[in-house]
């Protein structure tokens, strides 16, 4: 058990690689809290992971919201007495060209994965320094970190941007023996990805098959989706890694499809 006696908190967890990442943090050995928007989801979760003998808890938890995001925090501290682990994983995509994007949509998908990962991070490294134990953030990036494609301007932005938010952390937290790394899956079959196949075929002018051959696995080694369990994979290893020589970094898994 790579992760036992350890706390996690993991956003965006009701569904998803957030979903994937809470269960094999449980099978690992954690007590996961499972932070989302849809707390009836977050409760299935919860209940799933229970009946496999797993310790969970539901937070409705919007990461936008500071007052939200400070109280999921003291609740899971006030049950379980500490917090070691985060993963800022909740994300929201939109898919429109730059020009006639609206700046509501624009600053939706910033405020959702930027101000929702400095809100989170902000109350887990008050928590984290005054228990002087360490600690390991885990943002969930993109491939998209790394490269832009057109249509998702506002999401290639924020993910470049969480990459700054990672290595600031690295920084400001070695004093705390506080870690930070950034997860960049390649394309994976969630209900985010879902919804864009369609979205993307109709803006682009061509099929849904060509979205997901040409521009989804076209460039992969094997033709392969990345799969949720590559990405919790990826992140028990970096939760569980024991010294700061992995920090500040950003793990690629795209099967191939970004190559750094
Ligand atoms: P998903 O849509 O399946 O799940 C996202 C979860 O986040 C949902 O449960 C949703 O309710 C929750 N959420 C949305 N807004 C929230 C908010 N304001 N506060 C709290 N929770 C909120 O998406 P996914 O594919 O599992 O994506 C998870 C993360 O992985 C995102 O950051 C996404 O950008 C990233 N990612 C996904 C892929 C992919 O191919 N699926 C690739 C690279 C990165």
């Amino acid at each position: 058990m790579q992760l036992f006696d350890k706390t996690a908190l993991i956003t965006g967890a009701a569904g998803g690689i957030g979903r994937a990442i809470a269960e094999r943090f449980a099978r690992e050995g954690a007590r996961v809290a499972v932070a989302d928007l849809d707390l009836a989801a977050a409760e299935t979760t919860v209940e799933k992971i229970r009946q496999s003998g797993g310790q969970a808890m539901a937070l409705a938890m919007d990461v936008t919201d500071e007052a939200a995001v400070d109280a999921g925090v003291a609740s899971l501290v006030a049950r379980w007495d500490g917090l070691d682990v985060v993963v800022a994983n909740a994300g929201i995509q939109h898919i429109e060209p730059l020009h006639s994007l609206a700046f509501a949509d624009w600053r939706k998908v910033i405020a959702v994965h930027l101000d929702g990962a400095f809100l989170v991070t902000a109350a887990a490294l008050r928590q984290m320094y005054r228990q002087e134990q360490g600690g390991c953030l885990l943002y969930m990036g993109s491939v998209h970190s790394k490269l832009a494609s057109p249509l998702k301007a506002p999401y290639v932005t924020a993910k470049h941007g969480l990459l700054g938010l990672c290595r600031s952390v690295a920084r400001e937290g070695a004093a705390h023996r506080v870690r930070a790394n950034l997860i960049c899956p390649g394309f994976v079959r969630t209900p985010l990805v879902d919804r864009q196949i369609p979205e993307q075929a109709e803006a682009l002018g061509i099929s849904e098959e060509a979205v997901i051959g040409d521009i989804m696995l076209k460039d992969t080694v094997d033709g392969e989706f990345t799969t949720l369990e590559d990405i919790a994979e990826v992140a028990v290893h970096l939760a569980a890694f024991p010294s700061a020589a992995l920090t500040g970094q950003s793990v690629v898994a795209s099967h191939g499809w970004h190559m750094q």
